[in-house]
């Protein structure tokens, strides 16, 4: 059965019953409860009594404080699913896409796959002695933020396609399955897939509740994401477009492999976006979720093309229980799209004015 972002929403019920004990159900685990609590989530708007498309209690992004920003979301959706309405979209257009970093988990203090490249670097230097005196590794080894920073994006790039290539496709999902298992967020002493956006998984939810199919569309690399964001987000691997590197097919001991190459194939950012969403979707979408000037173009290619559509920016104003930044930061720059976004109407979430929470412990 597809998990449909309900293992976020099931794990935060599991927290939170850690906390303050639920009352136990006669004859129904709690177990039973969730796994028919997701399924609920996938069945057809019609097979639902009506207005069940919320949720029992009726208000669909519980962690939503009430706000222009969460009822522009539900207007929009009561808008383009309502028969007979003027901006009725069927099912099969409604497509909506959402950033990764920064957009639903956290992109602080560094994009989560630069940990992860980092950590990497450091499993395979025992191979490589030469990188001791060699930049960018030497600096990555060093833990060297600023001699990183200084080796530019020609030295990024050779970091990350040295921590990313010479294996299989199987055994990167291994790695990054372990890695995500095990790794830990430096402040918050998380799992990094523990630090994902409670307001916004319901959004997710809300949105395939209501018959949308919805889709990563990110910066980061797609297979260093699609090993989880199944089991994180709902969002099935075949859902997700990102950067990738050049595989190439081979026979190996008489297994089929495809293997990693030290080259870039795709650069999902920016302008790659849309081109991303054509090549990889072939629908354009009706609503975009982003928080930073690599989304701008998907906004314009989503929200630019006549229709009621949404756009949405989620604005990191949060410093207390998250991180405050937008137009001065590396990770996650917010500077055109912000300006971009009053031109365009676009809603611009407020992390600390529009969220009641911001993790799913957190409940
Ligand atoms: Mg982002």
């Amino acid at each position: 059965m597809p998990s449909v972002g309900i293992d976020g929403i099931a794990i935060a019920i599991e927290e939170a019953s850690a906390m303050s004990p639920l009352p136990s159900f006669t004859g129904l685990s709690r177990r039973t409860l969730l796994a028919t609590l997701a399924m609920l989530a996938v069945l057809p708007q019609a097979l639902l009594p009506a207005g069940a498309q919320t949720t029992a209690a009726g208000d669909p992004l519980p962690s939503w404080n009430d706000g222009a920003a969460k009822q522009t979301i539900i207007n929009f959706v009561a808008a383009v699913t309502r028969d007979g309405s003027p901006d009725f979209v069927p099912p099969a257009r409604r497509v909506a896409v959402f950033d990764n970093d920064g957009t639903l988990w956290c992109e602080h203090p560094m994009y989560v796959q630069m940990a992860f490249a980092l950590d990497r670097v450091k499993a395979l230097a025992p191979m490589h002695p030469e990188w001791k005196d060699k930049q960018p590794f030497k600096a990555a080894l060093d833990s060297d933020m600023k001699g990183l920073a200084e080796s530019g994006e020609k030295g990024l790039v050779e970091l990350v396609l040295a921590a990313h290539a010479g294996m299989t496709s199987e055994e990167f999902s291994r790695i990054v399955t372990d890695w995500t298992a095990t790794a830990r967020h430096p402040r918050f002493k998380r799992l990094y897939t523990e630090l994902v956006y409670q307001p916004m998984l319901e959004v997710l939810t809300f949105l395939r509740a209501n018959g949308f199919k919805t889709f990563i569309v990110s910066g980061g690399g797609v297979e260093f994401m699609r090993p989880w964001t199944e089991r994180v987000y709902g969002v099935p691997p075949e859902q997700v477009v990102g950067s990738s590197i050049k595989t190439k097919f081979e026979m190996r001991d008489g297994r089929p492999t495809l293997f990693r190459l030290p080259e870039v194939n795709f650069v999902d950012d920016g302008a790659g976006k849309p081109v991303g969403i054509n090549e990889y979707i072939g629908i354009r979408p009706v609503a975009a979720f982003g928080n930073s000037d690599g989304d701008l173009q998907m906004l314009q290619w989503t929200t630019m093309s006549g229709g009621l559509r949404l756009g949405v920016i989620v604005h990191h104003t949060d410093a207390e229980r998250e991180y405050a930044y937008d137009r001065e930061t590396s990770f996650g720059r917010l500077d055109k799209a912000l300006n971009a976004a009053a031109l365009n109407k676009w809603t611009v979430a407020d992390m600390k004015k529009d969220w009641k929470v911001i993790f799913p412990f957190e409940r």
